[in-house]
């Protein structure tokens, strides 16, 4: 027989589900980030010249803000750094790149 556990009125359910639930959605971002890693490995591995011209501090940092400079390790850096620094640029680009598919 299957034993379930009692219901315990001193755990705060709603609390736990909703830690469960950021904890997950962590774990996808952290999912993403390394998926997004694996491919540009594997196109490195596919253009080897491209990765030996390359500096080295230049390989970690992937994820390179459109609108300045600055570039990242991840692309939720990437997209906090936009927020934060270009919110009204982003979406002023971001119509026009829509407009242009709407062509
Ligand atoms: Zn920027």
């Amino acid at each position: 027989m299957i034993e379930y556990p009692n219901y315990d009125s001193k755990v705060n359910y709603l609390l736990e589900s909703r830690k469960i639930f950021l904890f997950n959605q962590v774990l996808q971002q952290k999912i993403q980030n390394i998926k997004d890693q694996n491919s540009l490995l594997e196109q490195q591995l596919i253009q080897p010249q491209k990765k030996q011209r390359r500096k080295a501090n230049e390989i970690s940092k992937i994820y390179k803000c459109t609108q300045c400079e600055k570039s990242y390790g991840s692309e939720a850096s990437l997209n906090l750094h936009s927020k934060l620094k270009h919110p009204m640029i982003e979406s002023e680009s971001k119509t026009q790149i829509e407009q242009s598919f709407q062509i």
